[in-house]
């Protein structure tokens, strides 16, 4: 109930008629959720048959794994979000069915000037501060919040109370899961005129109180050529790319998500050369080796991938 238009007008892709288009799954192996080969000898081959049957060619150094780790996606917050935390590895194993944890991250690709980002919990804010504000309908009172600038990443670890405000257009890298619990909804109805479900107790008990307030990463330099590092944690390496000659990625054993923020590139040894532009997203398998990408216009992207 959220979403807006702008994967056409901001990311180039041809969307059908209506106003509210608020997720695009980029890469994605998640039960009957599954990219699809778009072209090449393996077209047509999903993602999760490619983790169960090229395991060892797609992941290199991270296989076996018993599906794909990560969810890359596009959001467009026309509309804010809910408030929702997401559980860690061990409480969503738990599930009935099990599920895995959910650290993820945002990249702002746009950012009105009045958009927020909710993010952690403020000074002070224990378990009965949250649970009587959730219940009072006041929740954003404990949130800490800030005015996101295009470019910024938002690292949320599992446990992270947020909410994407509305005017903001990210990219989002995610552990493969899709538990959300939902704590406050600011007293809105959904689009069948009731509230939508909130999942309060859950919610609750799956909050880090810890965690404080998030704001922006600081990027740090990686250990590579014009590459900066915005996040390093158990479950993902992200970092953003910025070149404007041919350079090369991979070649570590590792496969590499790779998406396009700004300009335009070709991927050298792709069969179509087809280039690759603001809002282009490709899985590159580990045993593509090391790949040249050759820019036609200044590209800024990012890089994903698994650490060991
Ligand atoms: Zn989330």
């Amino acid at each position: 109930m959220w979403g807006g238009r702008r994967f056409e007008t901001s990311l180039g892709r041809a969307l059908g008629p209506g106003e509210n288009y608020a997720e695009s799954w980029e890469i994605c192996d998640h039960g009957a959720d599954q990219s699809v080969v778009c072209r090449g000898p393996l077209a047509g081959a999903t993602l999760g048959e490619l983790v169960a049957g090229d395991g060892l060619e797609l992941l290199g150094r991270n296989h076996p794994r018993s599906r794909f780790p990560l969810i890359a996606k596009f959001l467009d917050a026309r509309q804010t979000l809910s408030v929702q935390v997401h559980p860690n590895d061990a409480q969503a194993a738990r599930l009935n069915p099990p599920d895995s944890g959910k650290t993820e991250t945002w990249i702002v690709l746009e950012a009105e000037a009045e958009a927020l980002v909710y993010a952690g919990l403020k000074p002070g804010v224990d378990r009965p501060t949250l649970e009587s504000a959730v219940r009072e309908g006041r929740c954003a009172d404990c949130l800490h919040s800030f005015h996101p600038q295009a470019g910024d990443c938002v690292f949320l670890p599992a446990g992270t109370v947020h909410s994407l405000g509305a005017g903001l257009l990210a990219a989002e890298i995610q552990q493969s899961s899709d538990t959300t619990f939902r704590l406050f909804d600011w007293n809105r109805l959904g689009l069948d005129g009731k509230p939508r479900p909130l999942h309060i107790e859950q919610g609750l008990k799956a909050v880090n109180y810890e965690t404080g307030r998030i704001n922006p990463q600081l990027a740090q330099a990686a250990d590579r050529a014009g590459a900066s590092r915005l996040v390093a944690c158990d479950k993902f390496v992200l970092d953003r790319l910025t070149f404007d000659a041919p350079r090369e990625i991979g070649g570590d054993d590792r496969c590499h998500i790779l998406i396009i923020l700004e300009g335009s590139l070709l991927v050298e040894g792709d069969p179509a050369l087809t280039p690759m532009s603001r809002g282009g997203t490709a899985l590159l398998p580990a045993c593509l080796g090391r790949v040249r990408l050759i820019p036609q216009k200044r590209v800024i992207a990012l890089d994903a991938f698994l650490p060991d």
